[in-house]
């Protein structure tokens, strides 16, 4: 594989090994897989997308490698990313991490913030994310300082998204609601509602409050909602009957939904179906359940603390994985990178097939956003953008994947590779 630069247009790539989901049922086979691709570009679109016919010699040859279309990170918190170092909570579990995240906030200045926030961004970009929503936390009727700092936190070629994580107790005032409601409404485009719902602060008059005060300002919602292994959580349940009973015009993504995996199965099927009903999203977060839910000290964890996830899938919904809190109170570790998160779906929800079907978890940007008219990624007429995984193959991707091409509107953004002179291959 011949090195690329980032100072010229490509013309295309050849020889590129997609995933089925992205491929129409008519793609041919090759040995039970589906046939290499060849994509040619124009004015940074896609001209092109066809079974691979060598050879192809103004493009470049990609030598069969892996390649998804630009991922996503449908759930991080760059107000909060990169504090572990002033900011180590004592207890495990999440109720502990939220309040050391408290004491840490007397340090978030427009400053901080920003220099925290950019360094997320461009760590997402590098790895190949194109599209990032990011929560941010939200205490009082007025937007905090993080709303304002984030929406000027750019990263080319990576469209940010900003949600209101507004505890629910604030929306039990209807006229705060509303205020709240209003200032996401009028803060522009991918600006979003969001809300957490938790046993510890359930109100369901607030329920009410957040969906009319969604509704009157036309905003989507993503809701932090049953992150805990409580069966008897209230947040889903009683959301997936709301919205059985009343219309709602806006699309909606709920975060986490642990204590869906806590009840019976007849409760979850039940919540399930009616969700599916709505074209609710349901996004993971493998790494932070796992890390703080049937936290204890001194004891292993003897439960997962994530989403029926695969209930979710065969119930009709559209389902994400997310990479949630990176380098803080609430994950010490993490990197922005989606195949560390697809990584540990694959281990923690006994995932397969992995590359051709599962890796939709990380690049389906219309069940982010609810809007069923996005163009299928890499169709003709959409953006050339890409990401190349050299060297790879579907027994071990995305493990031992880090080597990569960023290939942002037919150009190369960012790379890195695998040198083969120091590797030990015999
Ligand atoms: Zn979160």
């Amino acid at each position: 594989m011949t090195s690329l630069n980032t100072a010229t247009a490509l013309n295309g790539i050849a020889n590129l090994r997609l995933p089925a989901w992205l491929l129409p049922p008519s793609w041919p086979q090759q040995s039970g897989e589906p046939a290499t691709a060849d994509l040619r570009f124009e004015d940074g679109k896609i001209s092109s997308l066809t079974p691979s016919h060598p050879p192809q010699l103004d493009l470049w040859d990609a030598q069969g490698a892996l390649a998804l279309p630009g991922m996503i990170e449908p759930h991080a918190h760059l107000d909060k990313t990169f504090t572990i170092g002033r900011s180590r909570p004592s207890k495990p579990g999440l109720l502990a991490a939220i309040e050391t995240m408290h004491q840490d906030r007397q340090h978030w200045t427009a400053e901080d913030l920003q220099q925290r926030g950019k360094r997320g961004l461009a760590w997402a970009a590098a790895h190949g994310v194109t599209h990032l929503r990011t929560h941010i936390d939200w205490f009082t009727a007025t937007p905090p300082v993080a709303w304002h700092e984030m929406a000027h936190v750019e990263e080319h070629g990576v469209t940010l998204e900003r949600v209101a994580l507004v505890p629910l107790g604030l929306f039990a005032n209807a006229s705060v609601a509303d205020d709240i409601a209003r200032a996401v409404a009028q803060s522009g485009e991918h600006c979003l509602l969001g809300g957490f719902i938790h046993s510890s602060n359930w109100d369901p008059a607030a329920m009410k409050n957040l969906m009319h005060s969604a509704s009157a300002w036309q905003l989507n919602l993503d809701l932090h909602i049953d992150e805990e292994l409580t069966a008897t959580a209230h947040g889903l349940t009683w959301l997936a009957h709301y919205l059985s009973e009343n219309a709602f015009s806006g699309h909606i993504c709920c975060s986490h939904g642990c204590a869906l995996a806590s009840g019976s199965e007849g409760q979850a099927q039940e919540v399930l179906a009616l969700l599916a009903a709505q074209r609710v999203t349901l996004i993971a977060l493998p790494m932070t359940n796992l890390l703080l839910q049937d936290a204890v000290v001194g004891r292993t964890p003897r439960q997962r603390g994530i989403t029926v996830l695969k209930e979710a899938q065969v119930a009709g919904i559209p389902t994400l994985l997310g990479c949630d809190n990176v380098q803080d109170a609430f994950c010490p570790a993490g990197s922005y990178d989606p195949l560390d998160t697809l990584s540990c779906a694959l281990f923690s929800l006994q995932l397969d097939t992995l590359f051709d079907q599962q890796s939709r978890l990380i690049c389906d940007s219309a069940a982010l956003t609810g809007n069923a008219h996005t163009q299928s990624p890499l169709a003709e007429g959409s953006a050339a953008t890409l990401v190349v995984f050299p060297g790879s193959n579907i027994a071990t991707w995305p493990l031992n994947s880090a080597a990569r091409l960023v290939i942002h509107h037919g150009r190369l953004t960012h790379q890195r590779t695998w040198n083969q002179e120091l590797s030990h291959e015999s």
